[in-house]
């Protein structure tokens, strides 16, 4: 990835805060991105891509998470389709598909449903088998990316079973709606996805027949990497902005950093930061080497990034103070789009009862 942070520097410069005024990242910066293989740095130079380590990817990730939240989305997203049709498709597929998202096709990855958030158990959508196609009808809610995607990773009922399917997002029957003003990461692109009986061929389902709940574990596997490590990045960005100020701003004759319970909030803000690296750097670690405890190892450190990123952002605004009390500003950003990373990939009660059963597993 070497020259890859000079090439976010040049694409995002200072506008990161002017996209999520506007709710759009300019589709030339998405493109030039996914062109050179950056959205998806994982993906095996045999298919086209960097091949980049989890390790490596990961502190990229941190690095455009620093800058701009919905970049690093869209970003996740890239990086978790390219990974579920990795882990889910057959050769012809690898060949057919990675080479194009490495290549500058945009990407993104539906799960959620109306019906269907915490309890993906509940969802309906459903991949019928008809001759050598698949229809595929159903309701996808909150989908990051998808209102720039070419193609949306579609999770669905698949017989008795579930399989994804690779849909076109220009295919007839798929309508994409954006959801009107987000919280936070306002430029991700988040969008519903309707699926009125759009009609593929049977080869762009991927892995059908496997468990529902397998399935949806390996594909967002990378995402709570992803997550993980884009708010480290939040953290970085967060404790640079309230280092600086507190060195600067001062307050009762001296520097805010010298007052005692605004250094308290900066301990915890390095602390945070410092906690969620080392989780995000054992989760890397587990995921290099094939480790069996990748899986665990990725929902404790998107656990603890997104907690301590919430708890971080919030620290910063504290000792900005009205600094930071202006919609755009790089801390006020963080804390609205840290928030949101305690909701998605598994919110943070769903990766605790995770986190529960596996205690609960371990030999006594
Ligand atoms: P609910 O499931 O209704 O949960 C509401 C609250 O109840 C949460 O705090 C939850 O933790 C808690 N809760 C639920 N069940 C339990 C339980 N058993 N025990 C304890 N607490 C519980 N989806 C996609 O498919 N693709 C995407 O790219 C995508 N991107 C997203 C981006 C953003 C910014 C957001 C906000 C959402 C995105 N989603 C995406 C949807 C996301 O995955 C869901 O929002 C998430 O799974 C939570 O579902 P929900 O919002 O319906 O909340």
């Amino acid at each position: 990835l070497a020259g890859a942070r000079e090439i976010v520097d040049d694409l995002v410069g200072d506008r990161a805060a002017e996209w999520d005024r506007s709710g759009l990242i300019p589709g030339d910066v998405l493109r030039a991105l996914a062109a050179r293989g950056l959205l998806c740095a994982e993906v095996p130079e045999a298919s086209g891509g960097l091949g980049a380590s989890s390790a490596a990817n990961g502190e990229f990730t941190a690095y455009v998470g620093s800058r701009c939240s919905s970049l690093r989305s869209v970003m996740t997203s890239q990086g978790m389709a390219a990974w579920t049709i990795q882990r889910l498709g057959n050769p012809r597929q690898h060949a057919e598909y990675l080479p194009e998202l490495a290549a500058g096709r945009l990407a993104a990855v539906a799960f959620s449903e109306p019906e269907a958030g915490s309890d993906l158990s509940a969802m309906s959508t459903t991949i019928e088998p008809d001759g050598d196609t698949v229809v595929v009808r159903g309701q996808k809610v909150w989908t990051t990316a998808a209102h720039y995607a070419d193609m949306i990773v579609v999770v669905g009922r698949y017989g008795s079973g579930a399989a994804a399917v690779v849909v076109p997002a220009s295919a007839p029957g798929v309508t994409v709606t954006r959801v009107p003003r987000p919280s936070g990461c306002r430029a991700a692109g988040h969008a519903d996805v309707r699926l009125d009986g759009v009609r593929l061929p049977a080869g762009a389902v991927l892995g059908g027949g496997q468990p529902l709940m397998l399935l949806v574990t390996t594909a967002l596997a990378y995402g709570r990497m992803s997550v993980a490590w884009g708010c480290v990045g939040i953290l970085r960005a967060c404790l640079d902005a309230a280092r600086q100020h507190a060195r600067t701003r001062r307050q009762f004759g001296k520097p805010l950093a010298q007052h005692q319970l605004v250094g308290r909030h900066l301990a915890n803000l390095l602390t945070g930061e410092q906690i969620a690296t080392r989780m995000c750097e054992h989760a890397s670690r587990c995921w290099d080497s094939g480790s069996p405890d990748m899986v665990v190892a990725s929902v404790l450190a998107k656990q603890v990034s997104a907690v301590q990123a919430a708890q971080g952002a919030a620290a910063a605004v504290q000792i900005l103070g009205s600094a930071a009390a202006h919609e755009g500003h790089v801390v006020e950003r963080a804390y609205r789009d840290a928030k949101l990373m305690e909701l998605i990939e598994g919110s943070t009660e769903i990766c605790q009862l995770i986190l529960s059963d596996h205690a609960m597993s371990m030999p006594a």
